[in-house]
């Protein structure tokens, strides 16, 4: 790369965003495909103003650029060999417009919070991939997304209402601003003219205008948006309609405004089993007449992969061969129409037979359980392949009259090549199947194989059927050197044009979309090797990167998988001694140190995988000089916690002096043993966390009582007694040792609990009352199920609101479900609680888990910090923030400036 580019991007970006070692290029070489390329540069972008001078530079020093978004791309569309530029934290404003009707919103927000900030006013983003949660608007528009309601008449093509876009060359246009519009149709008036020229030809051209507009009454992601050119005539709009699905090829996207599509409440959901997939697929040609939402086509291998999971019909594992499903789903604004909706649906399918059925039901119990089968589909298949091989989805459009054939023609390339596992899904109504199925890249057989399976799909799909390879997952490298097949000699021309008239230096993305490379799709295939069986079945498809508290000051979850193939990889070929030296010993701070090993990227992974577990198996590995120490400290706990408390104390005491203490430390804390005094209450074992039975409250803490005094005074108006026993000072849930590593110490310390708590509550039958989320957490299923062990949300929810009479506060108060609580599945139970105390529960986006990891942010503030950067300008409102974990709180205080306690003081003060 030229020294030069490099020396004024130096100047550009600060060094904190500025990345070119092994470590971090290897971390963001990877998006969801199966490609890898490693950047040689991956820049973190916060400006518009950046992007401006990053472009000019590019096009002065010919260097490409590639953009990158949430990096969930399916077709390698969102990997380079050059300079990666990342969007930052910034590029978060949304602007919800009238009432919901429209929103404008710049490329990082996620797809998901796009949708909660229209939700009050039930309205939503048209484009519904399924990877929503994840993936942000950058990448949404640029690859022309959707997904299982959305079809064609709610894309982001279609719903466009505007955008602000930046040119090859820096120049920014916003259609929505009159005199942006104005200058540019000045200072671009030539190319605009270009523009306008291409589109009166394609419209003059009506056999080339006649294919495009049936390769769009089709879901349609291959090449360059060509309908831009037939429908619209002036060239503004020509332009910003190219923009969407054009991949990072052709300008960035600064910010977009959609038309939304509306949300109706009402919605019920059945799923119908034909015998056949040809009477599966006549039942899909006559529901596209009828008032549905969605409806997803399941062939028998789809549900053959989810026949043994939890909550499945049992009826499901003796389906006939060629049975055939279709999920079916309508909503309506008013329950007595969705009633007449579903009269009608069922109506039109009457003379049908089916195999099976789950009737159509509003039940959110039922319908959640069916949608969990279809979108268990293709983690089921990715859960199941061998380690080393990857699993694809390949995402493909058949016209609607030729579904069935396009079904059972698939089948029988999935016999002739043996990929036994493949399943086929998709949206019916659109023609759109996915199929997934594994494959290996490790030997040039394997990737023949692949090849010529991908020839003969491309020659069915895209010849025989005239439909289109890439329905909704972007061109990408995947099918770059397909494009030409699909759409003819023509119309392939005309996307060259484009591609040189918006970026005549080719630095956008290049290869990507359009590419003279025919053996594009079958390099820089990703290796998968195994690493631990722990993360093995990674798919790396980022669903986790939003929630890793971690994500802005390290690696995301993804990335340390992707770290740790690399190290097992170079350790088993000893390829390269250095760069495997220069990872593992960048990966210690990176990946291991600055892990919260909080575990909540479990609950966004489809696979399930808690990447805190490897982190605190390699701890163990790290840490084995240190299991007698652990196990000392284990015996020894009273005295270990008396220390702690010595600590606090003294710190608050020299807390001026001391560089890193803070006014939201905590003081010492006593504990008052205390025993059953009363018969008229119900006594409850108080397991009361070592952190807080060694932390009060903070030094400038309103109320000045410890946790255990506010949560036996809270309880007693419920009518039970909180009783913490003799011996309480020794236990503790094992969590400290468990999560740097010390397995031993740690069950050890969970033994010594059960014993205690079989003694105290005389072998279980009184009920155990733990205060902390992540002790909670960590118990769970850990001790002998006579102990009747509750999680405090849980009993205040269950067991004490209901006999509480609450005066709410008049302000707003935040929330802050912790980690553990959400993975205990009790975010709806901690709003209920709090709404019963504030009218304003502020619930900060983008905060999963707050990072301070037990004692980590006394240790490694800076993870905390990071975790928590964005939550201050969110609770400005508020003059009080509640929690369930006392040392989450130290530092939820420490960065928001209003103090935070645990949820108890709130509820003892309102009751
Ligand atoms: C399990 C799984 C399920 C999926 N399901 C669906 C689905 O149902 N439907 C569907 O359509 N897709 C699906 N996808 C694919 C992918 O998630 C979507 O296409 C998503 O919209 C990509 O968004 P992103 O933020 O991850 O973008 P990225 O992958 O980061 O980028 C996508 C493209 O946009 C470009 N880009 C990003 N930001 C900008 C910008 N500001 N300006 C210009 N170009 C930009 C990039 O260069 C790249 O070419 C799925 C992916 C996975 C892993
Ligand atoms: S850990 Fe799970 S969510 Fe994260 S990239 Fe891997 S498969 Fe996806
Ligand atoms: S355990 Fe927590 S910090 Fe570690 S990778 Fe998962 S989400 Fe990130």
């Amino acid at each position: 790369m030229h020294p030069q580019f490099i020396q004024a991007v130096k100047q550009l970006i600060p060094p904190q965003r500025y990345f070119d070692d092994p470590l971090e290029t290897l971390a963001f070489g990877t998006d969801a495909s199966f490609y890898r390329l490693l950047p040689k540069l991956v820049l973190r972008i916060e400006s518009e103003a950046e992007v401006i001078a990053l472009l000019k530079l590019a096009n002065q020093y010919q260097v490409a650029l590639t953009f990158r978004a949430a990096g969930t791309s399916l077709s390698g569309q969102a990997v380079t060999d050059s300079v990666l530029l990342v969007l930052g934290e910034n590029w978060q404003q949304r602007e919800v417009r009238g009432l919901g009707e429209q929103i404008r919103l710049q490329p990082g927000v996620i797809g998901a919070a796009a949708n909660s900030a229209l939700s009050k006013f039930q309205r939503k983003i048209g484009p519904d991939p399924a990877s929503i949660n994840s993936c942000k608007i950058g990448g949404i528009v640029a690859n022309n997304a959707s997904g299982m309601c959305c079809g064609t008449a709610h894309n982001s093509f279609n719903t466009l209402a505007g955008m602000r876009l930046v040119l090859f060359d820096g120049t920014v246009l916003d259609t929505e601003d009159s005199q942006s519009v104005a200058a540019f149709r000045q200072s671009h008036a030539p190319l605009l003219a270009e523009l306008e020229l291409l589109g009166a030809q394609t419209r003059a051209n009506s056999e080339l205008s006649a294919k495009i507009r049936h390769k769009y009454r089709l879901k349609n992601t291959t090449g360059f948006s060509l309908n831009a050119l037939t429908e619209f005539t002036d060239p503004i709009d020509i332009l910003s309609h190219l923009m969407v699905g054009s991949e990072g090829c052709l300008g960035f996207i600064s910010a977009v405004t959609y038309n939304t599509v509306a949300e109706y409440p009402q919605r019920a959901t059945g799923l119908l089993v034909f015998p056949s997939v040809e009477s599966c697929c006549r039942a899909v040609t006559l529901l596209k007449q009828q008032p549905v939402s969605a409806v997803e086509l399941l062939d028998r291998r789809s549900l053959r992969s989810v026949e043994h999971k939890a909550g499945m019909p049992s009826w499901v594992q003796g389906l006939s061969d060629n049975a055939c499903a279709l999920l079916i789903e309508s909503s309506a604004q008013t329950n007595s129409l969705l009633q007449q909706q579903l009269a009608q649906i069922s109506a039109s399918l009457a003379a049908f037979e089916l195999e099976q059925q789950v009737a159509f039901s509003s039940d959110p119990a039922v319908y959640s359980q069916l949608w969990a089968i279809r979108k268990g589909t293709f983690p089921a298949v990715g859960a199941v392949r061998q380690t080393g091989t990857t699993v694809i989805i390949e995402d493909v459009t058949f016209p609607l009259e030729q579904l069935a054939e396009g079904v059972s023609r698939l089948q029988q390339l999935f016999d002739k090549y043996q990929y036994s596992e493949a399943i086929i899904f998709g949206h019916a109504l659109e023609g759109n199947l996915h199929f997934v199925f594994t494959q290996g890249f490790d030997t040039p057989a394997e990737v023949a194989r692949y090849d010529a399976f991908m020839q003969d799909v491309a020659q069915l799909v895209a010849v025989e059927f005239g439909g289109s390879l890439k329905a909704e997952h972007g061109t990408g490298r995947n099918m770059a050197p397909f494009v030409e097949l699909e759409w003819g000699s023509e119309a392939y021309a005309l996307m060259w044009q484009i591609k040189h008239l918006l970026d005549p230096k080719h630095i956008l993305n290049p290869d990507v979309v359009l590419s003279h490379n025919p053996q594009l799709h079958l390099e820089n295939l990703k290796p998968l090797p195994a690493t631990n069986p722990l993360v093995d079945k990674c798919i790396e498809c980022g669903f986790c990167e939003p929630v890793c508290p971690s994500r802005k000051l390290t690696l995301t979850p993804r990335q340390r998988i992707v770290a740790q193939r690399e190290i097992s990889r170079l350790t088993a070929s000893a390829e390269d001694a250095k760069r495997l030296q220069q990872l593992t010993s960048a990966y210690q701070y990176a990946g291991t140190d600055t892990c919260a090993a909080c575990g909540i990227c479990s609950s966004a992974c489809p696979v399930g995988i808690n990447t805190g577990d490897l982190t605190r198996q390699l701890r163990a590995e790290n840490n084995q000089r240190w299991q007698g120490v652990a196990a000392f400290i284990a015996r020894h706990f009273r005295v270990a916690a008396a220390i702690s408390r010595l600590g606090l104390a003294v710190g608050n005491l020299f807390g001026a002096v001391l560089p890193r203490w803070h006014k939201a430390m905590p003081t010492a804390n006593t504990v008052k043993i205390t025993s059953l005094d009363g018969e008229s209450l119900t006594p409850v074992i108080h397991l009361a966390s070592c952190s807080g039975r060694v932390m009060g409250p903070a030094t400038n803490s309103k109320d000045k009582r410890s946790l255990a005094e506010v949560s036996a005074h809270l309880l007693a108006k419920a009518g039970y007694q909180l009783i913490m026993p003799e011996g309480i000072a020794q236990q503790c849930c094992g969590m400290p040792f468990q999560s740097k590593g010390q397995f031993a110490a740690a069950d050890y310390k969970q033994r010594e609990l059960e014993q205690w708590l079989l003694k105290v509550t005389n072998n279980g039958e009184i009920a155990i009352f733990s205060d902390t989320s992540p002790c909670s957490l960590t118990l769970r299923g850990k001790l002998d199920p006579r102990l009747k062990i509750y999680d405090s949300v849980d009993f205040l929810h269950d067991k004490v609101l209901p006999k509480l009479t609450l005066t709410p506060v008049a302000e707003p108060v935040a929330l802050h479900i912790t980690c553990s609580a959400s993975q205990l599945g009790q975010a709806d139970k901690l709003q209920r609680l709090l709404s019963a105390c504030t009218n304003r529960v502020v619930i900060p986006e983008g905060i999963s888990c707050c990072g301070f990891a037990g004692d980590k942010g006394f240790f490694l503030p800076e993870l905390n910090a990071s975790a928590l950067s964005a939550l201050k300008p969110q609770v400005s409102p508020c003059l009080q923030g509640v929690s369930t974990s006392r040392s989450c709180e130290i530092g939820l205080s420490h960065h928001s400036g209003i103090e935070y306690q645990h949820l108890m003081y709130l509820l003892d003060r309102c009751s």
